[in-house]
């Protein structure tokens, strides 16, 4: 067999690897603390389940329109009014089987050999993957501690060349926590009018998970580049249902149709009664957003402290998601070797900042998903471990 040479290129989310890992040594009696996969550790809420049961019961069992049920779109354009003050045409959205598909459909659609897409580093590691699977070069932006992990606007602007097509961004991240202030988007934005053909694709998976009382910063929000904007959006986090798998995408112009075109070829469209659930998760009760955001709050003030006091460790407080991503580098232990000890040894899934791209080294994400309890012996459990090492 002669596989095509890009399969070569795809890269993988290393937390799936974590999470087999940890699942495997907990089915030979191992106590693992999972603190490696990004998802909620919440249900997802009973009024969306009952919604995806009752369309199940009613018989919602054939396709649907590639691009989502028009109630459905209808009720992502009117939640986008409400949180981002921005009126959209139900018609450009396009329902996906999760957030991660408008990312590779944005790849596919803009990259291929020479052409040259921007993304985040340390990031999400499908974004690299994506790219770098159609083609494109993938060229990092790099994310630093000392900035919070936020962008800088000027760093961006200055990785742009004439071959650019396509700027991936992440506010908040994965898999820092980082938010980047409202002026650095401003600062981008007004530098954006200089590179009128490139595009820009705006993840903004986490966009509901902000503490401290700051606001999110939408992209689609600034009318200079809305032409070009792309929004990256779903269930997933907000609504604890990543393995409903459905998210959308809100593309502008043409691309929507091009985007659904993608999604004829490959997923038809997300099965009907998770996109009924959907439609509840978006249109019911919200308590349960505040409520999980609340307890994601608590945890990550424990997670922090709790980091901050291990000898070698050093973490900048996240602003938003629900990751925390020290730095390592005074336990003179390498990210990946870190990783596999804390694992093999210690019981506690973590998952190495080189999985995220080359600036990740010298950092572990924490994905504080879990409970206040299970944070706090994960923390002891590595204080043991780096303490039996010396
Ligand atoms: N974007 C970011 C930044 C993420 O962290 C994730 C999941 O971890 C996704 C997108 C994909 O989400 P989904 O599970 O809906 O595909």
């Amino acid at each position: 067999m002669r596989l095509a040479g890009r399969m070569a290129q795809l890269g993988t989310e290393t937390a799936f690897e974590v999470l087999a890992r940890a699942k495997a040594l907990e089915a030979e009696g191992r106590s693992i603390i999972n603190l490696g996969i990004g998802q909620p550790d919440f249900q997802t809420p009973e009024n969306i389940v009952e919604a995806g049961r009752k369309a199940l019961a009613d018989g919602h069992h054939g396709y649907t329109p590639a691009n989502g049920i028009q109630p459905l779109r209808e009720a992502v354009a009117a939640d986008i009014a409400e949180h981002r003050g921005v009126e959209i045409d139900p018609a450009s959205v396009v329902v996906v089987p999760g957030g991660k598909v408008t990312m590779f459909f944005a790849a596919l659609m803009f990259g291929e050999e020479g052409a040259e897409i921007l993304y985040p580093n340390p990031g999400f590691p499908i974004y690299q993957s994506a790219i770098e699977f159609s083609g494109a070069t993938a060229v990092p932006i790099p994310l630093y501690e000392e900035t919070g992990f936020s962008f800088s606007a000027e760093e961006v602007l200055s990785k742009i060349t004439p071959r650019t097509r396509l700027i991936m961004l992440n506010s908040p991240a994965n898999p820092t926590g980082g938010v980047t202030p409202k002026a650095e988007f401003d600062r981008l934005v007004e530098g954006l009018a200089a590179h009128p053909d490139v595009a820009i694709m705006s993840d903004e998976i986490y966009s509901r998970l902000l503490y401290d009382g700051q606001e999110h910063v939408s992209l689609l929000a600034y009318p200079s580049i809305r032409e070009r904007v792309i929004l990256l959006d779903g269930w997933s986090k907000t609504y604890a249902m990543t393995g409903w798998r459905i998210g959308y995408g809100v593309w502008p112009g043409e691309l929507a149709e091009q985007a659904t075109r993608l999604a004829v070829n490959s997923n038809s469209c997300v099965n009907a009664p998770t996109q009924m659930a959907a439609i509840e998760a978006l249109t019911g009760p919200q308590e349960s957003v505040a409520t999980m955001r609340l307890a994601f709050d608590e945890r990550r003030k424990i997670i922090v402290r709790g980091l901050n006091q291990i000898e070698g460790f050093r973490c900048v407080e996240p602003q938003g998601a629900f990751y925390a991503m020290p730095n390592i580098e005074g336990t003179g232990i390498g990210a990946r070797e870190l990783q596999d000890g804390l694992l093999e040894v210690a019981g506690v899934a973590t998952v190495a900042g080189t999985s995220f791209g080359e600036y990740g080294e010298g950092y572990l994400r924490f994905s504080y998903a879990a409970s206040s309890e299970q944070i706090l012996e994960a923390m002891t459990r590595i204080r043991e471990f780096l303490a039996q090492r010396t």
